[in-house]
């Protein structure tokens, strides 16, 4: 079990930048894992099928296909509404188009708001035009590791602070908890964090067991369709056994057609049969990744990436704010390489009933 610990301390949110704690990964490890990801099963080729698939737009094609903001809220609509508008604020689908569009563009007969679009999602309470948003979450998807705040202000030609928050509450939609079934999944845990400047001094040297104080992010991938989903679990302690079931049962549906879930050997993992679900797990104490079809290589890339976003991207990452950059990974992930307009859809139809204000965003979770 030792040794499962140690192969995670890679991945390690750099709180003030300047060192690069990657040196300290396990390189011959990581190379491996790299290695043995080509012969995984059905990894490689589900990743092709899916590139082909989606239906990559450039920058130029972005700006054809939403030239104006009518253009932008017209896709929203159809995003976030479908066919009918409703009020995001009592759900009722009584609402008719307002001839001015003042002060919103609908209103609604059952609350007798103003409402639109926007209303009921994070981009409620915003001046920043709908075209604005869709281009940001263009930038944030296209690049491979995400856009910091600070490239988006420049992108974007907006006040740092607008940026920034536009970026947390674009987080914020893509997070997606909808539970996975009859399908195939591997799930691990990672370990973020162990800086030992982000503790106060005096208390460093109570603390004998660096892991004690990561981040613990759970995370699961699904073989089939490539979709990743992750979240802390833990702050500052260890994520005990417990926790970590308890977020497999919430997670993955154990009945249908056979849920297969692949695991390490972590014990939290162990009673899953007991559970209902089709278990099996490589045992990485003794140096076993591939087992057959059995391997957790596939969520160990993710993992690989997270590493690779915070220190290429994210110089500042706090433990209030994780949950939302590590949201973004794994929608990137799942969204796979490329970006369809149906990637930046797929977001605007995650906003819906999500809210994040500003108050919120800076004064806690
Ligand atoms: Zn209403």
């Amino acid at each position: 079990m030792v040794r499962y610990e140690y192969a995670h301390t890679g991945y390690d949110i750099n709180e003030e930048g300047g060192e690069d704690v990657l040196t300290k990964m396990n390189l011959e490890e990581t190379l491996e894992i790299m290695r043995l990801q080509q012969d995984a099963p059905g990894v490689v080729e589900k990743r092709q099928t899916k590139r082909e698939q989606q239906d990559i737009i450039g920058q130029a094609k972005f700006w054809k296909t939403f030239p104006d903001e009518r253009a932008a809220i017209a896709f929203a609509e159809k995003m976030i509404w479908g066919d009918t508008p409703w009020c995001g604020r009592c759900g009722g689908d009584n609402v008719y188009r307002v001839k001015s569009g003042k002060p919103m563009s609908h209103r609604c007969r059952d609350c007798k708001k103003y409402c639109s679009v926007r209303t009921g999602t994070v981009m409620a309470e915003t001046n920043l035009p709908v075209q604005t948003w869709l281009f940001a979450i263009y930038l944030m998807l296209t690049s491979r590791t995400g856009v910091s705040a600070n490239q988006l202000q420049k992108e974007l030609d907006i006040y740092y602070e607008a940026a920034w928050f536009l970026c947390h509450r674009i987080r914020e939609a893509m997070e997606d908890r909808t539970p996975f079934h009859e399908t195939t999944v591997e799930i691990d845990e990672a370990y973020l964090g162990s800086k030992k400047r982000w503790m106060h001094s005096n208390k460093k040297k109570t603390i004998n067991n660096w892991r004690e104080i990561k981040a613990v992010v759970f995370g699961i991938k699904d073989r089939e369709t490539g979709r990743v989903m992750a979240y802390p679990v833990a702050y500052g302690h260890d994520g005990d056994a417990d926790t970590l079931l308890e977020e497999v049962l919430t997670r993955v549906r154990p009945w249908g057609e056979g849920t297969t879930v692949y695991t390490d050997g972590h014990p939290a993992y162990r009673e899953l049969n007991n559970y209902g679900y089709d278990h099996d797990w490589v045992d990485h104490g003794i140096g076993e990744y591939v087992d057959g079809d059995v391997t957790t290589n596939g969520i160990e890339s993710f993992w690989t990436s997270v590493k690779r976003g915070h220190h290429g991207t994210y110089y500042f990452i706090s433990w209030k704010h994780l949950h939302r950059y590590i949201n973004e990974m794994a929608y990137r992930q799942s969204a796979g390489p490329g970006n369809g307009l149906e990637t930046i859809g797929g977001v605007l139809k995650n906003m819906r009933g999500k809210r994040l204000t500003y108050k919120k965003l800076t004064k806690g979770r």
